[in-house]
């Protein structure tokens, strides 16, 4: 035996090295990369054109429950065709649009780009803030203060400033979405523009003076078209025969809210008398989607997006998922019909893009910025448990509390997003401990049923948390700019509200919303293991060959990785 070993040494030994070895490629295993010598192109695959959507308050099970009713070439063509992460989640809260789009794009959560909310209260300058108002800058397009805005608030970078930075600003960037955050925290820092939708009496797409200083002829000219009063004079009517709609609740039922000025909240709808703000009802009806696209198709025209082989990134965000969604809920009809139409208007981007840029040449990921809670009177009438509830009875609890032991005082300067944000001068002032007043405060909201639990934020900084909601709560806490003692209220339970339906929680309910892959480089596909919205970000990157966000926490969803080459 030894003599054996010693022969082989020898034989080893006396092998000369070789540079490359040519074998034939074995069968490719899951994971592996089999390097079989030949030369190959880092950047081969590298797509024209990368189009990020984003729809507002989509739930996962959208997907399934109108799956029959959707036609070949919209959402049914993007997973029969591309890759679908069937088990993907926010592992953060609160669920809200800005740290949803915000999220999507850096590859963190607010613990470390700084959208803690929609709106918050900003503990320095002790006041309200919205995450991207910026009185710095004025409207282009606008007059009103909707045009005031900018990414100041984002503290971490985005797949759109890398993707700028990693070729000297050669790519294009644009940002459009009916709602001003849900088109500037995708685009960046320093995009080529981003536009949004001015409802009110104006109806028209507009920027700030942060990305131009003047409107593009292109957005003039599509400003002009008038197509904002041609589709509101549309009304609104069900895509197909009302038979079609039986996955949902019967409509005008008491958990649906009427449109501002009408009374029944029913299909047909009738827009004729409503001329007060009349270009908002763009933003809460399908034809939301339907401008977006109309837009979004002349942006790629004009600025010749996916042109050359530069890669360049269109954000596209549908907002009137999410309008709708609140209005009348997961389980109306109303919603369902949002979701057909914005089934054929996806058709239409992407038989307009395989014209245009070229099948196979462009990359499309698709995601939600949060998910949406069934009606809680609707559940309740099921027998499931939750509701709504008033927090000011809570509040009132907290506030007597502290001045039965600390006396007289405006102790709470502000309570939004489920958070206490502290008169912490006053408490030095008056030598009353901070985090005894914390716990304090946490032990009074814990009385309510509501509540499933109250901690001071700054067990965070000294704790981990691992399993859900805690963890997801700790994910959603900025140490500099979150309050001072946080509650999570129980599964099922929504602070305020009659009719439709919120999202802000921790629960799969806000938690659990699509993700698709599709096009350039991608094979179909499917998971199930758990992916969480920080993976986004980093997936991209590598698909796009640049480097991830400055803050990214995710990782690659490596199942669309394991191709050999
Ligand atoms: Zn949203
Ligand atoms: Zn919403």
């Amino acid at each position: 035996m030894r003599i054996l070993i010693l022969a082989l040494a020898v034989i080893l030994i006396s092998c000369k090295p070789q540079e490359v070895i040519e074998t034939p490629a074995p069968p490719a295993t899951p994971g592996t990369v089999v390097r079989i010598g030949a030369p190959f192109d880092l950047k081969k695959d590298q797509p024209k054109l990368v189009v990020g959507i984003t729809i507002d308050q989509m739930r996962m099970d959208y997907l399934y429950r109108y799956w029959d009713d959707f036609e070949k070439g919209g959402f049914k063509r993007l997973v029969a065709e591309g890759f679908l992460c069937a088990n993907h989640h926010y592992d953060y809260s609160p669920t809200y649009t800005g740290p949803g789009h915000a999220s999507i794009f850096t590859g963190t959560t607010p613990a470390l780009h700084g959208i803690i909310s929609n709106d918050w209260y900003d503990k320095r300058d002790g006041e309200m803030v919205y995450c991207v108002k910026d009185t710095v800058y004025k409207g282009v397009g606008t007059d009103s203060k909707g045009g005031k805005m900018s990414p100041h608030r984002l503290l971490a970078s985005t797949i759109s400033d890398e993707l700028m930075l990693s070729n000297n600003f050669a790519s294009k960037v644009i940002g459009i979405s009916m709602k001003d955050r849900g088109a500037i925290l995708p685009a960046g820092h320093k995009p080529t523009a981003a536009y949004w939708y001015m409802g009110g009496d104006e109806g028209n797409w507009a920027t700030s003076s942060y990305y131009m200083e003047n409107l593009p002829q292109w957005v003039q000219g599509f400003n002009a078209k008038g197509l904002s009063e041609k589709y509101v004079s549309q009304g609104w009517n069900l895509l197909k025969d009302a038979s079609a709609y039986n996955e949902s609740t019967v409509d005008n039922n008491p958990y649906e809210g009427p449109f501002k000025g009408q009374f029944r909240a029913a299909f047909p709808y009738d827009f004729s008398d409503i001329t007060e703000n009349r270009y908002d009802l763009i933003k809460g009806t399908p034809h939301g989607s339907t401008l977006s696209v109309d837009f979004a198709i002349e942006a790629i025209k004009a600025e010749q997006m996916g042109a050359d082989a530069t890669t360049d990134l269109l954000a596209l965000s549908f907002s009137s998922t999410d309008y709708v969604g609140h209005q009348f809920g997961p389980a109306a009809i109303e919603t369902q019909d949002c979701y057909l139409r914005l089934d054929a208007d996806i058709e239409r981007l992407l038989n307009f893009l395989d014209d245009e840029i070229g099948e196979g040449e462009y990359m499309i990921f698709l995601t939600a910025d949060h998910g949406g809670a069934q009606n809680p009177g609707y559940m309740k009438k099921l027998g499931i448990e939750g509701g709504y509830w008033k927090p000011q009875v809570m509040l009132d609890d907290v506030d007597a509390m502290l001045k039965e032991n600390y006396g007289i005082g405006e102790w709470v300067l502000n309570y939004t997003n489920d958070q206490f944000f502290l008169n912490t001068a006053l408490m030095e002032d008056r030598k009353v401990d901070l985090n005894s007043a914390c716990e304090k405060i946490a032990a009074v909201c814990m009385k309510h049923e509501e509540v499933y639990t109250a901690l001071p934020t700054s067990v965070f900084r000294t704790q981990d948390f691992e399993e859900l909601p805690l963890n997801t709560i700790q994910r959603g806490i900025h140490p500099q700019r979150s309050g001072h003692v946080v509650l999570v209220t129980s599964v099922g339970w929504i602070p305020n509200g009659y009719t439709g339906t919120t999202h802000g929680s921790p629960y799969s309910y806000d938690t659990h919303v699509p993700l698709i892959f599709f096009g350039a480089g991608i094979e179909h596909g499917q998971t199930a293991r758990r992916t969480v919205v920080r993976d986004i970000a980093p997936t991209v990157s590598m698909l796009m060959k640049i480097t991830q966000p400055n803050a990214t926490t995710g990782d690659p969803v490596f199942e669309l990785f394991k191709t050999t080459y």
